[in-house]
C-alpha cells in the first residue's frame, strides 16, 4: 500500500481523527510563514511581534501592521487542503483542528471546531477586559481602542512574551490525548510549546500521519505515515481516494 492508501485506510478505521496544522498548509494561499527565507520576520522588524515593543511603541506597531501584514491576511483565500479538512469534518471524519496559524483560513474554509494555539489575526482584543472585536471594522491607521473601557486593543494573536490562549491549549491537549489518528500538515515541529501537541497524541498510541514536502522534527520521532508532498497535492489525493472508495 502506498502512503495515500494507508492514510485513507487509517482515517476510515479511526474513531476520533484530528488535524494539526502549521504554516505549510497556508503557504499555497499566499501567506508567508514567519520563519525562513521569505518569512514575515525578514520583512518586518522581529521586535514588532514582541509584546513589550507593542505596548511601548503602539502607534509605530500599528503603522507597521497596516503596511502589508493585514492586507495579506485579508486577501488570502483557503486552498484545497483547508477545504478538504472542512469537508472531512462535515463527513464526521475529522473531529477537530488544532492550528498554529493565525490567518483564519480554516474558518473561511468552513471548519467549525478549531483550536487556535496562536490566536487569530481577524480579531482584536482589549488588553484590559479581554473584549473581542473583528479587525475589519476598524481603521487601523490610528491605534484602535476598546469601545467599552477605552483601553488599548491588540491583535488577538500571540506575541512573543505572551502566554498561549488557555482554553485553546487546554482543549488541544484534551483532544490530542483522545485521538486515535492525528494528521499533521505543514508544521515543522520547531515552535514550542505548540510542537509538543503531536507527542501527546503519540503517547496515546495515535497513528501520526504527516504531510510535509521535506522531513521535519516530527518525522523520525513520531510519524507513522509520511506523505512527502505539499499540503494541497496531498489533501487532493486523500480526498479523491476517500470519495472513490465510498
Ligand atoms: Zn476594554
Amino acid at each position: 500500500m502506498g502512503y495515500i492508501e494507508k492514510t485513507v485506510a487509517a482515517l476510515k478505521k479511526s474513531k476520533y481523527a484530528i488535524a494539526f496544522t502549521g504554516a505549510g498548509i497556508s503557504a499555497e494561499s499566499g501567506i508567508s510563514p514567519f520563519r525562513g527565507e521569505n518569512g514575515i520576520w525578514n520583512k518586518y522588524k522581529e521586535q514588532l511581534f514582541e509584546i513589550n515593543y507593542f505596548t511601548e511603541h503602539t502607534q509605530d506597531s500599528w503603522s507597521m501592521l497596516c503596511d502589508g501584514f493585514y492586507e495579506a491576511m485579508f486577501k488570502a483565500k483557503p486552498n484545497e487542503a483547508h477545504t478538504a479538512l472542512a469537508s472531512f469534518e462535515k463527513e464526521g471524519l475529522i473531529k477537530a483542528i488544532i492550528t498554529q496559524n493565525i490567518d483564519d483560513l480554516h474558518e473561511k474554509a468552513g471548519s467549525k471546531i478549531i483550536y487556535s494555539l496562536h490566536g487569530n489575526a481577524s480579531k482584536l482584543r482589549c488588553i484590559k477586559d479581554g473584549s473581542n472585536y473583528y479587525v475589519k471594522f476598524f481603521d487601523l491607521k490610528t491605534a484602535p481602542r476598546c469601545k467599552i473601557c477605552n483601553s488599548m486593543l491588540k491583535p488577538d494573536f500571540v506575541f512573543f512574551g505572551e502566554m498561549l490562549p488557555e482554553y485553546d491549549m487546554h482543549m488541544s491537549l484534551k483532544v490530542s490525548l483522545k485521538c486515535d489518528v492525528m494528521i499533521v500538515i505543514g508544521s515543522t515541529g520547531t515552535v514550542y510549546p505548540a510542537a509538543s501537541i503531536p507527542y501527546y497524541a503519540k503517547r496515546n498510541n495515535a497513528t501520526i500521519i504527516e504531510v510535509n514536502p521535506t522531513p521535519s522534527a516530527f518525522t523520525n520521532e513520531i510519524t507513522d505515515i509520511f506523505i512527502p508532498m505539499k499540503a494541497v497535492e496531498a489533501m487532493q489525493n486523500i480526498r479523491t481516494l476517500f470519495y472513490q472508495q465510498r
